[in-house]
């Protein structure tokens, strides 16, 4: 065993692990993945991981699938969870939420008007594509969605019509903050997000700090709002980056934790699931998200 301080902290979450053994954010073709949740755990189960977590945007749907699949690897966890887009003052932070109850009917509900809020976004920015000469329909964007619609089905729909060949051009040209078409859905509070994942028996983790605008300014009121952890093995983090996440962590009691925030994109620079040129949380991370979480 490493050692635990007297604040709680254990030096192991720090180092984390590599080969990774945990990655808690991943895509199915519920939200924006390409893979099925089907087809997600079967290339999980070729890697080193043991415990993972699907976490789709605004939906649960690719669940009951994933469990099933992964009834077949009994070394192999899977965590329900789901990812939110939430906004606190100007910040826009990726909320995942981990042990969540995907049967809970308020859950499922609050993500149902979600998911209605993207269709509208969705379907603005498409206009606006079309007003700019880019003739894609909402239908097909749809169509190409399947589950949980976003922007990155836009960009699909715009690479099949020939119009641009990446979905990271998409975003560079049209859907990023800066883009051409780009639309704002009716905004949820971080604190609503945290509110909800508590709600259904989850914990609530900030994704992908080093996207968020401000991060280190937010990080304090977010802890006060309920924050459980943050990801600091995330995309390509330098153990500097890592470091700077790290210190937030301690300094606000969050537990360090992460994944691959894998989409099946099929790019070259794509981190992979279980990859071994970076590390990811420590096993030991999965206890204590568990006993975090809220009673019921
Ligand atoms: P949305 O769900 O409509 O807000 O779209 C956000 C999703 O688009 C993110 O979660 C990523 O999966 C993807 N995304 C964001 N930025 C980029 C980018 N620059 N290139 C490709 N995909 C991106
Ligand atoms: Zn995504
Ligand atoms: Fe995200
Ligand atoms: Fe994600």
């Amino acid at each position: 065993m490493s050692p635990v301080t007297d604040t709680g902290w254990n030096e192991e979450w720090a180092v984390g692990c590599l080969p990774p053994k945990v990655d808690l954010h991943l895509h199915t073709t519920a939200s924006d993945g390409k893979l099925s949740p089907t087809e997600l755990v079967e290339q999980i189960a070729t890697t080193g991981l043991r415990t993972v977590a699907i976490c789709d945007h605004d939906t649960i749907d690719g669940l009951d699938e994933a469990y099933e699949a992964v009834a077949k690897y009994p070394d192999l966890d899977l965590i329900a969870g789901v990812e939110l887009s939430t906004t606190l003052g100007e910040s826009e932070v990726h909320m995942v939420g981990l042990f969540i109850d995907h049967k809970d009917p308020h859950l499922l509900d609050t993500l149902t008007e979600f998911r209605g809020r993207r269709e509208k976004a969705i379907w603005r920015s498409v206009k606006k594509l079309n007003e700019l000469g880019l003739m894609i329909k909402f239908e097909r964007v749809r169509e190409i969605a399947g589950g949980a619609i976003g922007r990155p089905h836009i960009a699909d729909a715009l690479i099949e019509a020939g119009y641009i060949k990446t979905r990271d051009e998409a975003f560079e040209k049209y859907l990023g903050d800066d883009g051409l078409a780009r639309t704002r859905r009716s905004p949820t509070t971080t604190k609503e997000g945290i509110d909800l994942i508590h709600a259904s028996g989850g914990v609530a983790v900030a994704a992908h700090p080093q996207t968020v605008s401000g991060f280190f300014d937010i990080a304090e009121k977010m802890a006060e709002e309920g924050l459980d952890g943050v990801e600091v093995f995330a995309e390509k983090y330098s153990a500097q980056d890592r470091k700077k996440y790290l210190d937030v962590a301690r300094q606000y009691n969050l537990v360090p934790v992460g994944g691959s925030d894998y989409h099946a994109k099929g790019t070259p620079d794509e981190i992979l699931p279980g990859g071994v040129d970076r590390p990811g949380p420590a096993s030991s991370v999965i206890e204590e998200l568990q006993s975090r979480r809220p009673a019921r």
